[in-house]
């Protein structure tokens, strides 16, 4: 019997897992992947504070280790399912079943992918999926970016801001996010640091050992017409990992409602970091989800 079963060891579940086990409770953290979440996927990170740059892979195995050092219990499986509405908890994975008082959730959320031909070869390579994390690596550079939501048009907005030009993809001819973002995305067209490509989709993505070249096949016309680029950003939307979980509160777009201590709509329930309803999705702020949450499991344990 575990106090609490932490479920994904991205920066969140490793926060958690660090700060629990230092009130000395008993802790289990499940893993199916490989440590570290979103943050392994990253190039360069040179946004968390005492660390002026780290490669993402780093950065996840130095807060493993940490976690790892302290004796603290983890098992790389895959939850299958959970029941979490009664007193104990139980969460199934595909090796065994482990019961626990609490639970604490932080299994992140994934980018979509584009499926265009070459994303997956060039990812970290020139393929992002984090502008914030990586566009500072394309300074005057030209670089393109997919997707026609708050997100892609918050990013190509900051893209504007470092590289030389943005491309900006969209699938269909008006933009999906907000009238305000697609107005000054109209301003920077006129200034020439943006130009927008509507109804056109990203087909091909050339290169060597990095991107050189993306191919963009308008919709209308049924023509290809091939870009130089450094870098392609993709921004068609992120979906939580919530599929194993029943019974939990959801965002309509499918994210953990939580209160600001983390607590879901079930008891003993707790959830943080990328899959949950928040308004930045950052480590430092995944970390301090994790911190928070380890307070309110305390808390639950100790009543
Ligand atoms: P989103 O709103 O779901 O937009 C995804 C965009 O990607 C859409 O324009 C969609 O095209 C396009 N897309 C999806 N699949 C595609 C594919 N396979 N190929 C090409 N294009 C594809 O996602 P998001 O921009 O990440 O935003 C998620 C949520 O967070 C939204 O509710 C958004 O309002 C919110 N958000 C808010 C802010 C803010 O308020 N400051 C900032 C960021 C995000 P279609 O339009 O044709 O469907």
């Amino acid at each position: 019997m575990y106090d609490v079963i932490i479920i994904g060891a991205g920066p969140s579940g490793l926060t958690c897992a660090l700060y629990c086990h230092r009130a000395g409770k008993k802790v289990l953290i499940i893993e199916k992947g490989m440590v570290g979440g979103q943050v392994a996927l990253t190039t360069n990170i040179e946004n968390f504070p005492s660390i002026k740059k780290i490669d993402g892979v780093n950065l996840a195995i130095q807060m493993y280790e940490q976690v790892q050092s302290l004796g603290i219990e983890f098992k790389f499986e895959e939850v299958f399912s959970c029941s979490l509405k009664e007193k104990i908890k139980t969460v199934v994975t595909n090796v065994s079943s482990y019961e626990s008082k609490t639970v604490y959730i932080c299994t992140g959320a994934s980018s979509r992918q584009l499926n265009a031909e070459g994303e997956k070869k060039f990812i970290s390579k020139g393929v992002s999926y984090c502008a914030t994390c990586d566009g500072a690596l394309y300074k005057n550079k030209d670089v393109a970016i997919v997707g026609g939501g708050n997100t892609a048009l918050e990013d190509c907005l900051y893209l504007s801001n470092i590289v030389n030009k943005v491309y900006l993809i969209h699938r269909r001819d008006v933009f999906r996010g907000d009238d305000i973002l697609v107005k000054r995305i109209h301003e920077c067209a006129k200034k020439g640091k943006v130009e927008c490509i509507m109804s056109s989709e990203v087909v091909k993505i050339n290169g060597d050992d990095k991107v050189k070249e993306i191919e963009v096949k308008n919709k209308i016309e049924n023509k290809i017409k091939k870009i130089p680029v450094s870098a392609l950003f993709v921004a068609v939307g992120r979906k939580p990992d919530t599929e194993i979980f029943e019974d939990l509160n959801l965002s309509n777009s499918g994210y953990i409602l939580t209160d600001n201590k983390m607590k879901t709509n079930i008891e003993g329930v707790f959830a943080g970091g990328d899959v949950r309803d928040t308004i930045l999705r950052q480590i430092i702020t995944a970390c301090a989800d994790g911190a928070i949450a380890s307070v309110s499991i305390n808390e639950y344990l100790s009543k």
